[in-house]
């Protein structure tokens, strides 16, 4: 299961695409957190069994993989 969203960075202000790959856990026992991919601020944190992924975007908006 994956999924993903923009992702406004507290940090420096430009957006990111923040992708979820794994099962989402309400409660579950793994916290992963963002980072943003310009300047390394913390972003949102999921409990996850599973990784998440951060991607700059491109000018269209499109995660850069
Ligand atoms: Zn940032």
């Amino acid at each position: 299961m994956t999924k993903g969203y923009i992702v406004k960075c507290e940090g420096c202000g430009k957006d990111y695409y923040c992708e979820s790959t794994g099962n989402i856990w309400p409660g579950g026992k793994d916290h992963e957190t963002a980072t943003c991919p310009y300047c390394k601020a913390e972003g949102p944190s999921e409990f996850i069994s599973g990784f998440l992924h951060t991607y700059k975007l491109d000018e269209n908006g499109k995660p850069v993989r």
